[in-house]
């Protein structure tokens, strides 16, 4: 679904999302219920624009346990946003696909800089996709070492950067590493 960068030393590409960093986390604490937040560095080979950068962070968050259910998903999620970006902002969740999540979820919200007008951030859709989401597939627990009929799981994958442009209404993901000092010293 996406493409990376690939190097000289071999078996090594660079990781296109944070997901993979889930199943060190669950070969380390399984059987044990988990709640980690894996932040990282990930790349993807496509073209620059204002809203992809082809080098960005990714925070991965992941909750494995018994009961966990959709609902424990939507409620991190809207109080996520709630907190990031003030109480009572639309959102929205629309149905995905990811291989590692089974239902699969984007979740959007009002665009920040046009109120939902749209403009060229929002692709003039007057949204923005903060993040992607879903329940931990069950094959997925399973070579985490967790039984999937006993055990559930939510895992969402976030960009700061991205929700830095909402947050300060900044039009250009590509400022991030201008190293412009004026935009450094805005954000920093
Ligand atoms: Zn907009």
């Amino acid at each position: 679904m996406w493409d990376t960068f690939y190097t000289t030393t071999d078996d090594l590409i660079l990781r296109t999302h944070t997901s993979p960093g889930q199943i060190h986390a669950m070969r380390e604490y399984a059987p044990e219920p988990i709640r980690v937040i894996l932040p990282g560095k990930s790349y993807r080979y496509e073209q620059v624009t204002a809203r992809s950068e082809s080098m960005f962070y990714q925070v991965e968050g992941l909750a494995v346990g018994k009961g966990i259910t959709f609902s424990d998903l939507k409620g991190v999620i809207t109080n996520f946003a709630n907190q990031m970006y003030g109480e009572g902002r639309k959102m929205r969740f629309r149905k995905s696909y990811f291989p590692f999540t089974e239902p699969s979820v984007e979740t959007d919200i009002e665009c920040v800089l046009c109120g939902g007008k749209g403009c060229s951030i929002c692709k003039y859709t007057g949204w923005l996709e903060i993040l992607g989401a879903g329940m931990v597939h069950p094959v997925v627990l399973q070579y985490g070492g967790y039984d999937p009929s006993k055990f559930s799981g939510f895992a969402f994958g976030m960009g700061p950067e991205r929700i830095a442009l909402q947050r300060y209404s900044i039009d250009d993901i590509r400022y991030f590493y201008a190293n412009d000092m004026r935009f450094l010293e805005r954000v920093g």
